[in-house]
């Protein structure tokens, strides 16, 4: 293996997980309030409520935030009872909010008690470790908590009583709620402190990426910033483009040229890779007037392995006649298929032909990059996609989205909770669709599965 492969062997994707909002689900029988509970906590923003109950609806998943925290709700919503009947049918939905909830929350109408329906729920409740959070719903006034009491019998401590109609006691049952979750670290985001955003130029050897480097700081230059910098040469250089101030990345390292000596390649990857970890957006440049290289692909691979957003600059465009042209349309379409989304901009950093239209390529890429899409938009993208193209049949079974939520931005990720393992051609055509309805241009997108068991 040589030294290269090596450094390729080595995991390049930048560790940035962030962990999906956790999920509460709220299970109970029809009729108990869970809509209306709901749409209480959503601050009525999102009316779900159905006058006619039992009737069957989509299972629906919305943001909430409740004391500066986000999780997301699951309403477990509409269903029939199934061939086993209605008791049956409440315990699967409530298997089901376990299995995929990081809390439940489970509703019953104080005014009727504990019904066999919710026994058999709460028996599943009680069997599994998840948190649970007991609503005694229609609590309206003081007179009725007497009605909450009695159920403590279900066995799972405290029934909260609440109004989901009047809001009376929905403070409390949501700070339980939030205590019954897992602790979170909140996500830090880029570019929030307000310092200029990072770019990092990418290249083999030989693409340009001084010339455009010396291109671009021509006249613009503000600051050369030493602060990391252990060596004389200044490690970053501020440059102000378009109006605003972008902080390019070690251009220490790409002025000081890289000889080609043994193990270059192996150092050029390492610094690629750490010019990555510290950027947001990766300008890769290529040389449009010859083929793509192996090179240049794999540096392409590692920015989208990274999360990072990407710009593709091809440079050299001087060069380029009507000949290669026709031959770079074919050649972006066969070997750039996974960075189909990445905006693509034709310069010259000799000439400086359409240096200018790098920013606004930068910040389309930086806006998709930072894109969310509000869970409940989601979930009625989800419901269409499914009912448009539902999994194929593997096995006798078929696999479904139950629901999705996105866990984070920069890049976005989404988390899809599933009853059974979705295989890599549906997760790609989930990402077509995801592109094509919301955009995401010049960001990668992460796409994973929560399977139910
Ligand atoms: P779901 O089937 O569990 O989603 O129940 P809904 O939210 O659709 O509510 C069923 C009925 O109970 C509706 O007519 C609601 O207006 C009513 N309801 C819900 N919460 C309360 C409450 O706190 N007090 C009273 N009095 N009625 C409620
Ligand atoms: P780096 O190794 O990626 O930093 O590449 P350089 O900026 O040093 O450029 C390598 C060679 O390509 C130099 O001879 C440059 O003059 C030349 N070059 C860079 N950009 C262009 C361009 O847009 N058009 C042409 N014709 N040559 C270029």
């Amino acid at each position: 293996m040589s030294e290269f492969q090596h450094a390729e062997a080595i995991d390049v994707a930048v560790e940035h997980d962030v962990a999906p909002p956790p999920v509460v689900a709220i299970v109970g029988r029809p009729n108990v309030g869970k809509s209306t509970l709901v749409n209480r906590i959503l601050g009525r923003r999102e009316a779900v409520v159905e006058d006619v109950p039992g009737v069957t609806r989509d299972r629906v998943a919305y943001d909430a935030t409740w004391s500066g925290r986000r999780f997301t709700v699951v309403d477990t919503g509409g269903w029939e009872p199934n061939a086993e009947g209605l008791a049956a049918a409440v315990a699967d939905q409530a298997r089901l909010a376990v299995d995929a909830a990081d809390a439940v929350l489970f509703v019953v109408d104080a005014t009727v008690g504990s019904t066999d329906t919710d026994e058999a729920v709460a028996d599943v409740l009680r069997r599994a470790k998840k948190p649970v959070v007991l609503a005694a719903n229609k609590v309206d006034d003081a007179r009725a908590e007497a009605d909450a009491t009695a159920l403590w019998s279900l066995g799972l401590g405290e029934p909260l009583p609440v109004s989901a109609l009047h809001g009376r006691g929905s403070g409390d049952l949501l700070d339980a709620v939030l205590e019954a979750l897992p602790e979170e670290a909140p996500p830090e985001a880029y570019g929030a402190a307000g310092g200029p955003r990072r770019i990092a130029l990418l290249g083999r050897p030989n693409v340009g990426k001084s010339s455009l480097l010396n291109k671009l700081a021509g006249e613009n230059r503000v600051v050369v910033d030493s602060v990391a910098g252990t060596t004389r040469d200044p490690v970053d250089e501020l440059i102000e483009l378009g109006g605003e101030t972008w902080r390019f990345i070690d251009t220490a390292g790409i002025r000081r040229r890289v000889r080609e000596s043994q193990g270059a390649d192996f150092y050029a990857t390492l610094r690629t890779r750490s010019a990555l970890e510290r950027s947001e957006v990766a300008v890769v440049l290529v040389d449009a007037s010859e083929p793509l290289t192996e090179q240049d692909l794999r540096i392409i691979s590692m920015v989208i392995e990274s999360g990072r957003a990407l710009v593709l600059a091809y440079n050299k465009w001087d060069l380029v006649d009507e000949e290669r042209r026709h031959f770079l349309d074919r050649e972006i379409d066969r070997q750039l298929h996974h960075a189909r989304w990445a905006p693509r901009v034709n310069i010259s950093a000799r000439t400086g032909r359409h240096v200018e239209k790098l920013v606004p390529a930068i910040e389309t890429a930086l806006a998709g990059w930072g894109e969310r899409v509000p869970t409940g938009r989601l979930n009625s993208f989800i419901t269409d996609l499914v009912a448009a193209r539902p999994h194929p049949v593997r096995g006798g079974k078929q696999p479904k989205i139950l629901f999705a939520t996105q866990a984070s931005v920069q890049p976005p990720k989404f988390v899809l909770f599933t009853s059974g393992f979705l295989e890599a051609g549906y997760r790609r055509f989930v990402e077509r669709r995801l592109r094509e309805d919301f955009g995401f241009e010049g960001t990668p997108i992460e796409i994973s599965m929560k399977i139910r068991e």
